[in-house]
């Protein structure tokens, strides 16, 4: 829900502007505002509110969509494999 002034604040039940915001906990102070109630009663600075989604847009596609691993740089072998340690006997 957008909140634009304080009447729609005081209709999405949030009192004061003192509250803080959900994702970077500073005092929201100022509209635009964002609040979502499907997942818990969090109000966002709209700033906010579209860092959080594109987080959530990233590692949702990283989620589905991962990186190919990488070659590994070098193989580690055991010292007596490699050579490089003479036994003493
Ligand atoms: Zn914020």
């Amino acid at each position: 829900m957008l909140i634009v002034n304080d009447e729609h604040r005081l209709r999405a039940g949030i009192k004061s502007l003192s509250k803080r915001c959900s994702y970077c906990s500073k005092p929201l102070k100022e509209y635009p505002l964002i609040m979502n109630d499907d997942a818990g009663f969090h109000v966002f600075h709209a700033a906010c509110a579209a860092a959080l989604a594109i987080d959530i847009q990233v590692d949702l596609c990283m989620f589905f969509n991962p990186p190919a691993l990488c070659p590994p740089l070098f193989v580690l072998t055991p010292p007596d494999e490699a050579g490089l340690c003479e036994k003493k006997e």
